[in-house]
Formats: structure tokens, C-alpha cells, sequence
């Protein structure tokens, strides 16, 4: 089974940790990051980070 991951925890795949979310599509927690510019920089960050530390 391909289980999808969590766009806002970089790694992790979803634990549907949000009440009411089936996964990233429909999660609140993902669409109000991606829709506050500030919270959106401040994750790509954090993804550019974990994909370093990983592929260090
Ligand atoms: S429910 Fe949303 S925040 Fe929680 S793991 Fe899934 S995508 Fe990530």
C-alpha cells in the first residue's frame, strides 16, 4: 500500500493526526500552511533542511 506523507512533517508519513482529515488532501493543518505565505517559507525551509540531513 503506497501511504502518502505529510507535507508538513517532513519524513513522516500521515498519521492522520488531524480530526476529520482522510490524509493530506483534505487535512486543515496542510491548507492553512499553505495558505499563510509566512508558514509556507518557513516549511520549504525545513523540507530543503530534512532532504540535506538526509542525503548527508
Ligand atoms: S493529518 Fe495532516 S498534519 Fe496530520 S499527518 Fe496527515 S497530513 Fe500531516
Amino acid at each position: 500500500m503506497n501511504v502518502p506523507q505529510c507535507p508538513v512533517r517532513p519524513g513522516d508519513a500521515c498519521s492522520l493526526c488531524v480530526p476529520g482529515a482522510t490524509g493530506p488532501q483534505d487535512c486543515h493543518l496542510v491548507a492553512m500552511v499553505m495558505s499563510d505565505p509566512d508558514l509556507r517559507a518557513r516549511l520549504a525551509e525545513l523540507r530543503r533542511e530534512w532532504r540535506e540531513g538526509t542525503a548527508a
